[in-house]
């Protein structure tokens, strides 16, 4: 595992007074490694889950070929162009789900169910509806009809053998399907990843308690919560955190040896007086960064390290006994075991907006997951946007389609990073990259669409 300097000193212009966003995230590239532990699961219970291995057709789908229409299946090779065609039908149907068992005579037809085999030597279904049926007599108007219509082939689908998803997908509504008709009960997903994370700061309030003067009620929980969860993470909220350095420690220890990544809020801007850096920096090996980026800005990164417990009769300490709180620096030997830790700033919008540019993308990592970056709509801007070339800048967007069929975009207003009402009123982001400088009326920026995300 690669330590923060070591990442750092492979890093092009790694600066991290000035970390331009794109470096965050080859950054974060390099420090996490996904997870490999994986379990089955059934097919219900992988919706959202990460496939860890790929998956292999056991058979064909479909498996035969079969009909897409109901109709009268008969021998393509008999269409003649211009003309129309007359067909004898045999006894019995062909119905989805049984095969038609009788023998066919030149010139003869099947009437067949939608999803039916094609009976054998037949290759072309016509419609119902397109036919004159009189008694045993099917007559097909001329040029309807090409040889091969209306039949679907079998491993038309999938073929038997062949890679139906690959390992790194995350699984969703139509890939559960998938796995399904190709009659799988069990896939293997990677095991689900924890995420522990707190609020820090003491003019923070938990929700019920009796507002102080100069105290704000947490809101990064709630954000935090709603992201993390609908990344199919297993989370565990451990509240808002004095800052205090027993409750910080106790904190991050607690949440380095549950959890596999810890997120914060608050407490890690340069001008911070408060206790959590020194206790990032105390209990693991972190990056204390300004990027290049609005909002945003401060953020920690890296992980904190869980000590070994000192031997307790044999057994794992107790819940609630733990080995080295309140002695600072005890240089207890290390487990191994660390958790990735993001530090992310205070501000509601700065927290929400660095958790989709950088801590998405590394959870999904983290999770095995292959998935690439979100695809960027680009769309026109209805106003004129100040921008310094020099630092990436994300603004809440309103993205609509216009009259002549357009996407464009205007800004919810305030850009305050605490304006966290503006988030919910904005359907994405309209990202201002690292080089680009003011934007005019009409141009084309480039939009993070929000899309089930948030
Ligand atoms: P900090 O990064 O700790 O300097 O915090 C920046 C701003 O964000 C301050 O105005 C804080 O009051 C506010 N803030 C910090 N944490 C939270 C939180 N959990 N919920 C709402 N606002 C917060
Ligand atoms: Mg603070």
């Amino acid at each position: 595992m690669p330590t923060i300097e070591q990442i750092a000193a492979a890093l092009q212009g790694y600066d991290p007074k000035a970390l331009p966003a794109s470096s965050v995230n080859e950054f974060l590239a390099q420090l996490v490694e996904p997870v490999t532990t994986t379990e089955k699961v059934g097919v219900f219970a992988a919706l959202g889950r990460v496939l860890a291995e790929d998956v292999v057709s056991p058979i064909s789908v479909p498996p035969h070929d079969n009909s897409a229409m109901d109709g009268f299946a008969f021998d393509g090779a008999l269409l003649r162009p211009g003309q129309p065609l007359i067909l004898q039908l045999a006894e019995g149907t062909a119905f989805a789900g049984k095969a038609w068992a009788g023998a066919l005579a030149q010139g003869q037809c099947v009437k067949i169910m939608t999803g039916a085999i094609m009976p054998t030597g037949l290759d072309t279904v016509v419609p119902l509806e397109f036919v004159k049926q009189d008694g045993h007599q099917i007559t097909l108007p001329a040029d309807i009809l090409q040889r091969g219509d209306n039949r679907r082939f079998m491993g038309e689908d999938l073929m038997a053998g062949q890679p139906a998803l690959r390992q790194g997908q995350t699984l969703g509504p139509a890939a559960l399907g998938l796995i399904a008709s190709l009659g799988l009960p069990q896939v293997r997903v990677f095991r689900r990843i924890k995420v522990a994370y707190f609020s820090t700061g003491d003019e923070i309030l938990s929700l019920g308690e009796a507002p102080r003067e100069g105290t704000v009620f947490d809101s990064n929980r709630y954000t935090v919560f709603g992201l993390l969860t609908r990344m199919g993470v297993e989370v565990l909220d451990m509240g808002v955190v004095k800052d205090e350095p027993a409750a910080l420690e106790a904190a991050f220890r607690q949440a380095a040896r549950e959890a596999d990544a810890i997120i914060t809020s608050g407490g890690v801007s340069m001008g911070e007086a408060d206790h959590t850096k020194a206790m990032m920096k105390q209990l693991g090996d972190v990056a204390f960064w300004r990027i290049a980026m609005r909002p945003g800005r401060p953020m920690a990164v890296g992980r904190i390290v869980v000590p070994h417990a000192p031997p307790l009769r044999g057994s794992l300490p107790p819940e609630g006994a733990e080995p080295g709180l309140g002695r600072p620096g005890a240089g207890l030997a290390e487990t191994g075991k660390s958790a990735l830790l993001f530090g992310l700033p205070g501000n509601p919008v700065a927290v929400m907006v660095t958790f989709l540019a950088f801590v998405r993308p590394a959870l999904q990592r983290l999770m095995g997951s292959t998935a690439s970056e979100p695809v960027l709509l680009q769309a026109h801007s209805a106003e004129a946007l100040r921008k310094k070339p020099g630092r990436t800048e994300y603004q809440r967007g309103i993205v609509t389609r216009e009259a002549d069929g357009r996407l464009s975009v205007r800004t919810t207003g305030n850009q305050g990073s605490g304006v966290l009402r503006s988030m919910v009123e904005a359907n994405g982001l309209i990202v201002l990259h690292h080089d680009q400088g003011h934007v005019a009326m009409g141009d084309t920026v480039d939009v993070m669409v929000f899309d089930g995300v948030i």
